[in-house]
């Protein structure tokens, strides 16, 4: 097989595993013995958005939960995977209060306006706790 023969056969099953919602390979190569979609040699690279949503991990094992408003916050900053919000924003900070579990939710353009969001988070939430 020459390259570019080799190219349209990956483009083709790939194709397939995209339209219909990342089904797994061992589906593909059924529909193909039923003769429901088109030829494909089945050594294809495996696919980076499955690999990215299908990765899992393990619980954490007993966490003791903070018994005062405000001691502990966890933060998380993570982005949308080349699929911006409808504002246009690539990434999102969370701030979650260990007690209470209330949650901010900010949306940024870039990484580093997250440290904005974190002085909004202290200004807006945090002081006025702190206060009352
Ligand atoms: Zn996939």
């Amino acid at each position: 097989m020459n390259v570019s023969s080799y190219m349209l056969v990956y483009l083709v099953s790939s194709l397939w595993h995209n339209r219909l919602g990342h089904v797994n390979y061992t589906r593909l190569k059924e529909m193909l013995r039923l003769e429901l979609i088109l030829n494909f040699d089945g050594n294809i690279e495996r696919c980076k958005t499955c690999i990215l949503t299908k990765m899992t991990r393990s619980s954490f094992p007993n966490i003791q939960r903070i018994t005062k408003l405000l001691e502990l916050i966890h933060s998380d900053l993570g982005d949308f995977h080349s699929t911006p919000s409808f504002g246009g924003k690539k990434y999102y900070v969370t701030f979650i209060n260990d007690f209470t579990r209330y949650c901010q939710v900010y949306l940024l353009h870039v990484k580093n306006e997250a440290l904005g969001s974190l002085r909004m988070n202290l200004s807006r939430i945090v002081k006025p706790l702190l206060k009352g």
